[in-house]
Formats: C-alpha cells, structure tokens, sequence
C-alpha cells in the first residue's frame, strides 16, 4: 500500500549548522534525505515509518571530492555518476570506482549518494566492499562537534550502526593503497542492471617475490554486514598462490562467512559463489 503523502513533512536547512541544530533540537525525530533512492522505495511500499525529514542535498559542506598523496576525502552527497566520472579516484581508487559503476541504473547512479548507501546500512550494498578494503574512516558530524570513526567497526550488526540520532556523515576518507597492490571487484547478480548483488566481493594483494605480502578480501551479502575475510587473509599472508593454498584458504573462507537463503539466493550458492571469486582473485595473483 503507497504512503499517505500529507503525513510526512519535509524541511530544508540552509546549511550544515542549521540542520545540525535542527537535528540536536529534537534527537531522533529528524531524518537526512539525501538522493532518496533507498528512502522513495520505502515511501512507495508504505514502509516509511519515519514522519519528518530534512532534505540535506544542497548542502555543500557535505560535498566534493579531494585527492592526495595519503587518501581521498569524498563528501557524503557525492553521487555514484560522480564517483565514476572523476580521473583521480578511477585511477587510484579502482574498486570504488567500479562499485559504483555496478550500482543500479543511470537515475540512480544521478541520485544515489555513498552517504547514503553507507546509513541505509545494507549488507548487500555495493561501495562498502570497496571501503573496507581502502580502511575507510568516516567523519560523523553533529552540533556538538565532530568525530572520526573507521568504517570498518561503523555498522554492527543487521541495519545497526555507530551513528548518532543528530548525527550526518559528512565525509569519506580512503587511505591509499601504497606499493604495488593488484586490485580486483566482481559483484554477482542475476543481471548486470539493477540487479541487488548476490555476493560483492572487493580485493587487493601486494606480492613480493611470487608470494602474497599482504592482502585484503572484503564481501558483501554473506553476512549480517559487510565484512573482511580477516581470517582467510592471515592464511594467505606468506603463501604463494598454489592449489593448495587455495583449497585451505577457501575452507578458511566457508567457516569464515554466514550467509542466509532469501528471495536473492540461497546459503548454499552463496558459499560457493564466495569461493569461485576467491580463486579467480588468486588466478589473477598468480597470472
Ligand atoms: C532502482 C534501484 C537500484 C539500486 N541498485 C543498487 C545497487 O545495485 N547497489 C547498491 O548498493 N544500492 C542500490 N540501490 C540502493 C541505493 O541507490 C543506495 O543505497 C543509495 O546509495 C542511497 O543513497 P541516497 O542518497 O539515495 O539515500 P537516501 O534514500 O536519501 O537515504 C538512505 C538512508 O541514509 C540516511 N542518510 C542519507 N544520507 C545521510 C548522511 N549524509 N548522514 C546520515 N544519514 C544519511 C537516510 O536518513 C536514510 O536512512 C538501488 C536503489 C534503487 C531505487
């Protein structure tokens, strides 16, 4: 059933401080709307619960995109078109840059910012891959003042987060993967457009003498949030790539994930799927 339009109320700051005061005013009663790509789905089924919100797209203290030698700082309304349009993340930040490529269509590519699919905290969202493995830090701004915190310990549990009733993220830092990492992303849905992922996967390695350095392997849809294989990655530290190694890293990989059946898939393809993607990624180590 559609929602009842008259019921909700919609708001527009001025500027960051307003909607910050706005938000500190009455914790919890204010919602950020940002593109509205996750937000509009949930008005259109009639499972916006939520009543009052501030539309935040046109602050610009939230915008722009800054590369440098150490990170890149993206602010929270950047949009997925963005992402893919600017040179420097496309070049230094590959995996970003593909998982934003492989987000839904066009229109929400135009609408849909990275604030958002961070806060709509799916575990089946595209970008977080990609976050985790460049150790993401997010900057959470309030009236009170501003914290960072890493994205890897942000969401807790299903749809559960270290976000703050008055609080926005502002930016997105990504630290730089420094040496010679190879990089790889595959998102495996039923169809390349619009389709919701099965799995996500997002990875780097730096070899060194035919042996795998260091290594980061990140997925999304196995789990109740998205996470890093840390277990799977001290396995292969040290190694090189073999068959071998492979068989034990992906048994490592099988005890290490939880995936669910739903209306997506089912556990079992899940974990197969997982660990086809991780011996494709050590193929390309070894290539
Ligand atoms: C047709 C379609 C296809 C899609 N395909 C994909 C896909 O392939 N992959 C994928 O990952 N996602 C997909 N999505 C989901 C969606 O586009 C993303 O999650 C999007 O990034 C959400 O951003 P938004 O700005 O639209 O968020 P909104 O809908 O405005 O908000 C989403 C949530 O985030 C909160 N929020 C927004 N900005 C902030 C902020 N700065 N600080 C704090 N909280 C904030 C809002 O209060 C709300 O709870 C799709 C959606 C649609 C409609």
């Amino acid at each position: 059933m559609r929602s009842y339009l008259p019921a909700y109320e919609m708001e527009t700051p001025r500027d960051l401080q307003a909607a910050l005061d706005r938000m500190s005013r009455e914790p919890g009663a204010w919602r950020p709307f940002a593109g509205g790509t996750d937000l509009m789905v949930l008005l259109e089924s009639g499972k916006l619960s939520h009543k009052k919100f501030l539309n935040i797209r046109s602050l610009s203290e939230l915008r722009g995109i800054e590369v440098n030698p150490e990170h890149a700082a993206i602010g929270a309304l950047t949009t997925y078109a963005e992402v893919r349009g600017h040179e420097a993340l496309a070049r230094d930040f590959p995996l970003l840059s593909r998982a934003a490529a492989e987000t839904g269509g066009i229109a929400t590519q135009n609408r849909g910012t990275l604030g958002g699919n961070i806060a709509n905290a799916s575990p089946a969202a595209d970008s977080p891959p990609a976050l985790l493995v460049y150790d993401a830090q997010l900057e959470l701004v309030s009236a009170r003042g501003a914290r960072w915190v890493t994205y890897s310990g942000f969401h807790s549990g299903y749809k559960q987060m270290d976000l703050r009733s008055d609080e926005l993220i502002r930016r997105i830092r990504l630290l730089r993967l420094t040496g010679d990492w190879k990089q790889h992303y595959r998102k495996v849905g039923t169809r390349r457009a619009q389709a919701i992922s099965k799995v996500c996967f997002a990875a780097a390695a730096r070899m060194e003498a035919g042996k795998i350095a260091d290594v980061r392997l990140a997925f999304g849809s196995i789990a109740p949030v998205v996470f890093r294989a840390t277990r799977t990655e001290q396995s292969l530290r040290g190694a090189a790539p073999s068959s071998n190694v492979l068989q034990a890293a992906q048994e490592n990989l099988a005890r290490e994930i939880a995936p669910i059946d739903d209306i997506r898939s089912t556990s079992r393809y899940r974990r197969r799927v997982t660990q086809n993607l991780l011996a494709e990624f050590l193929g390309i180590l070894s290539s």
